[in-house]
């Protein structure tokens, strides 16, 4: 996304003074002025000292940056104590512009939109980053809409989450996990055209089960406990006597295994 930039000598410290960012702070801009645009809002900032500010400002149609995410904003306040941990230091503070009608606050669906993106940005640079309101912070009502009817703080919540990016450590499990199912895969590849030239017995099969059963945790010990995606394939291995398992009535399968004499079976690696 393209994040506009006007950045303010004034109202904010250089650096963070050796803290990292751990937080991710929601504002509205409570102003009941129309338009509220984020290209003004972040212009006034940069015009002049006024005491706060932020690292960004959002409006329907643009992101506007006021304050460089290594440096510090002064948007949530030290004072009184946080409730969360969550202080200025530690943490990127985003405004949201509001419509302001008969009295009443709203945030745009499109303000909303360009937040979560800016959000899920701004995670790819700080991963272990968490969310929170002003309002978790130090009790302040804001954003207002959204402390008024938490649903909506949940609903944003949640579209973040479902695409939040992986963590450094949740990304080296995947990894791994993926390499895994690659090498079972390619395994399942080999012997299934094996199976077909008739190099490999459907026998053998149980001998790579074993292996492949000491690096993964067993999960289906009998036929009813397989899901049901595979159950007629190992209801016919078990009737046919292919499938023995460790002993009588243990079959003691896992999930990749379960998944690889399916997809053997789907390719007729087990038909007479
Ligand atoms: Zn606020």
């Amino acid at each position: 996304m393209t994040i506009y930039k006007n950045i303010t000598p004034f109202n904010r410290w250089i650096g963070r003074d050796g803290q990292k960012v751990e937080w991710i702070v929601l504002h509205y801009t409570a102003n009941t002025y129309q338009p509220d645009l984020a290209k003004n809002e972040c212009a006034a900032f940069a015009n002049q000292y006024v005491g706060a500010s932020a690292h960004f400002f959002v409006d329907e149609k643009e992101v506007w940056q006021s304050v460089a995410v290594e440096d510090t904003a002064w948007h949530c306040g030290d004072n009184p104590p946080p409730k969360n941990g969550c202080t200025n230091r530690n943490s990127i503070g985003i405004e949201m512009c509001v419509k302001y009608k008969n009295g009443v606050y709203s945030i745009p669906e499109k303000t909303v939109d360009n937040t979560v993106s800016l959000v899920l940005e701004l995670l790819e640079a700080f991963p272990e980053a968490k969310l929170c309101r002003h309002y978790d912070v130090t009790g302040k009502i804001c954003p207002q809409p959204w402390v008024n009817d938490p649903s909506l703080w949940e609903d944003f919540k949640k579209r973040v989450e479902e695409n939040r990016p992986m963590t450094p450590a949740e990304r080296k499990e995947f990894d791994a996990l993926a390499a895994k199912v690659t090498a079972i895969e390619k395994w399942a590849v080999k012997t299934e055209a094996a199976v077909n030239k008739g190099d490999k017995k459907i026998e053998d099969l149980e001998d790579k089960v074993a292996v492949v059963d000491e690096r993964t945790e067993a999960k289906y010990h009998t036929v009813k406990e397989v899901p049901e995606w595979a159950r007629p394939t190992i209801q016919k291995l078990v009737d046919e006597g292919y499938l023995k398992g460790e002993k009588a009535g243990n079959l003691a399968l896992n999930t990749d295994l379960t998944r690889t004499l399916v997809i053997v079976d789907r390719a007729g690696g087990f038909d007479k």
